[in-house]
This record gives structure tokens, C-alpha cells and sequence, in this order.
């Protein structure tokens, strides 16, 4: 990337405000493998972990700089025993707290621990509606049959549940059973959200892929459901971007929105910035937040309009999606600031969606699980 084409300005110069929420990743340990998770591939050992001290600091550093959300994730955030405490400054200090958990590790106490420390939405990742299909893809044994437990937990002291339902060509033909399952659980909100391709998931892309055929078969499955379930559950959908015609606006633009900090407290613009391998990420413990949201050159590089090559440039689009994903563009054409590929206008554009589509076709490659070389054997 040659830099000096590109005159860094602060969050200010773009007429940005506070940041929304932040996205915590407490720790990247996890019971399960799944072959699609977002981390990187890189993962955090537990030694390089931020301290209980260093999240309590970020945690009123956040409400300082006028966020109100915070997403408290992994990896499995539950491994941390310090969890509680963190739940209980983010409600002192005013956050909405949201977990977002696989469940396995949970169990009916610790669950209403959290409600009293104040937690006030979980989400639980599922990785299909049958136990051994979903073992499989989550490489954890016994996993969902556990996860059904834990939303009953949840639902028992009262916390809104949404099911994180990741669908892709081996559960895609189970998206009804998806629905009723989070019916069933007594969820608010089922997100239905296909893979998306970095990081683990690109290495694993053949094996996940649907064709689009599947995927138009289960868009119109969301749509009927969306009629019919009006009031009563709320349905989010993504569709996988290979096949769309108009970007993501993701994260809603670059250093718009949200901070990620990972778990050893580099603080980044989106949870898969990792994957541009040139970015420099400044880190909690030299840097304050509100310095990285003001002046981080992670932050600054994408942030506006000025950054953008044509066709972005001048398209009547821009300041709707930003140009799309930035780690996508990375991934798929080597260089972060051309357009993102999911977009129509991008010359790529039709070269993806074949490439996707005849990958879809053929038989699935074996899993490359996540490897996380710690074993987890008996729940906290
Ligand atoms: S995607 Fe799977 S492996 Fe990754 S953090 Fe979530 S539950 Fe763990
Ligand atoms: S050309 Fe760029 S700004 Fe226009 S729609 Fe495509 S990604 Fe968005």
C-alpha cells in the first residue's frame, strides 16, 4: 500500500462521532472448533490475555468516549472467571451488555449470576438443529444438545435471547427447522446469517459455499417466515456477499461505528481487520481509546470517501456502503482499497460469483478445524 497517496485525518475531520459500541473479545479459548469462526487464524494465547484491571479501564473508557453497547465475545468469552465482574462495571457504569456465547460451558447458577450482575441479552450460537450434524461442524461432542439447555436457562431468568443460527451448504436444507427451533427455545430474534469468507472460513470456503439455487430456496423460506412470524420473531438475514449485487455496508464504514479489541487489547475497526496484513493496530495498554478512535491510522486509512479508487469513487453509492468490505477486497483481490468484489460494478465481480457457484457443485473438502490446543473437557 503506498501510504502516501493518502492524507490521514482524525475521526473529527470526518465529521464522526462516538463510537456506537464495542465488540470484546475477552478470549480467544473455545471449546469448539468451528471450521468458519471470524478469528483470525492467529490465535491469542491465554498468557497474552488482557488483566480483569485492563477490561474494567477499557470498560470506562468506552462509556467516556459515549458508547452504550458492548458486546462481550471470543473465542468463548465464559471461559473468563473474571466474567461476572465484567457484567457488573459494564451495568454500573450505565452499558447495555450483551454475551455473545457458544453456551457450552455454562450452567444453571452461572446463568443467573449473570442476570444478577445485570447482563441483559445473550445470543448462543448454533451450528444446525441435529445433534450429530451440528457436533460435527462445532467439532465438540455434546455440544448442542447442551446449548438447548442453556437457552432454557437463559429464558428461565428472563434474559431476551437471540439464536446465531450460521448456515452454509451442510445445514442449509434445515433453515425451517432453524426458525422453529428458536421459536421453540422462546428466542426474540434468530440471526440467519450465512458464512462469510475470511479467515477460517476462506481456508474452509469449498466446504461451506452453497450454490444459488440453495441460497435462493432459503431466501424465500426467510421471506414467507418473516410474513408469518410478524410480532413474534424477529428474523435477521445474510446472505453470503459472493452472490449479492450491492456490498455490505460493512460495520456501517469504516471507523464509523464500532471498535473490535481483541484479547490482548489491540483495538481495531472491524473483527477481521487482522487479515490486512500492512494495517498497524495501536494497543489499549499504550493508547487510550479515545486516542485510537481520534487518531489510530487503522481507524483513519478507510475511514470517508477520500481512500476510494474508481468505480467507488465517483458512484452515487458511496456514502451508503462505503465501498463494501475492506477485508473482503484483501482477501479476494490482494489489495484492501479496491472495490469490494461483491459489488456488480466491480470487474471481479462476475468471476466470483462462477468461481463461488462452481465450487458449490462439487463434493465438500474435509474440515480445516479452528485448533485451539487446550482441552476442555468438564464445564466451569
Ligand atoms: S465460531 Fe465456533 S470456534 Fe469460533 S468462537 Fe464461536 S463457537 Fe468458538
Ligand atoms: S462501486 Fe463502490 S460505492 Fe458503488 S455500489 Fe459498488 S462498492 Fe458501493
Amino acid at each position: 500500500m503506498n501510504k502516501s497517496n493518502i492524507n490521514l485525518k482524525k475521526a473529527s475531520d470526518y465529521n464522526i462521532d462516538a463510537p456506537l459500541a464495542l465488540l470484546a473479545e475477552l478470549s480467544h479459548r473455545c471449546p469448539l472448533q468451528c471450521p468458519y469462526c471470524s478469528n483470525p487464524v492467529q490465535l491469542e494465547k491465554k498468557t497474552g490475555e488482557l488483566s480483569t484491571e485492563h477490561w474494567l479501564s477499557v470498560i470506562d473508557q468506552a462509556v467516556d468516549l459515549g458508547m452504550h453497547q458492548i458486546h462481550l465475545s471470543g473465542g468463548e468469552p465464559t471461559v473468563r472467571h473474571d466474567l461476572e465482574d465484567i457484567v457488573k462495571h459494564c451495568t454500573k457504569k450505565g452499558l447495555y451488555t450483551n454475551l455473545i456465547t457458544s453456551g457450552v460451558l455454562l450452567n444453571p447458577d452461572r446463568v443467573a449470576k449473570l442476570e444478577k450482575c445485570g447482563l441483559e441479552h445473550v445470543q448462543i450460537s448454533f451450528q444446525d438443529t441435529e445433534n450429530e450434524n451440528a457436533d460435527r461442524i462445532g467439532g465438540f461432542k455434546g455440544g448442542h444438545s447442551k446449548k438447548l439447555e442453556v437457552a432454557k436457562w437463559v429464558r428461565d431468568v428472563e434474559i431476551p435471547l437471540t439464536c446465531n443460527c450460521v448456515v452454509h451448504r451442510q445445514n442449509i436444507d434445515n433453515l425451517e427447522d432453524f426458525i422453529k427451533m428458536a421459536i421453540d427455545l422462546d428466542a426474540e430474534r434468530v440471526e440467519i446469517a450465512q458464512v462469510q469468507y475470511y479467515g477460517w472460513a476462506l481456508k474452509n470456503r469449498a466446504a461451506f459455499i452453497p450454490t444459488p439455487e440453495q441460497l435462493d430456496h432459503a431466501t424465500e423460506i426467510v421471506e414467507k417466515a418473516r410474513v408469518e412470524l410478524k410480532g413474534k420473531l424477529v428474523i435477521d438475514y445474510v446472505i453470503p456477499d459472493y452472490y449479492a449485487k450491492h456490498p455490505k455496508n460493512c460495520m456501517g464504514g469504516w471507523g464509523r461505528r464500532f471498535m473490535n479489541m481483541n484479547p490482548k487489547g489491540d483495538v481495531l475497526p472491524c473483527h477481521a481487520a487482522e487479515t490486512i496484513s500492512h494495517l498497524k493496530f495501536d494497543n489499549i495498554k499504550e493508547r487510550s481509546l479515545k486516542w485510537i478512535w481520534e487518531n489510530s491510522e487503522a481507524f483513519n486509512i478507510y475511514r470517508g470517501t477520500d481512500w476510494m479508487p474508481d468505480p467507488c469513487k465517483s458512484c452515487d453509492r458511496k456514502e451508503i456502503d462505503w465501498g463494501g468490505c475492506r477485508c473482503q477486497a484483501m482477501a479476494l483481490t490482494g489489495d484492501a482499497k479496491n472495490t469490494d468484489p461483491a459489488c456488480q460494478i466491480s470487474p471481479l465481480h462476475s468471476e466470483i460469483f462462477q468461481m463461488a457457484a462452481e465450487e458449490a457443485r462439487k463434493a465438500p473438502p474435509e474440515f480445516i478445524y479452528r485448533k485451539y490446543n487446550v482441552r476442555f473437557n468438564s464445564p466451569i
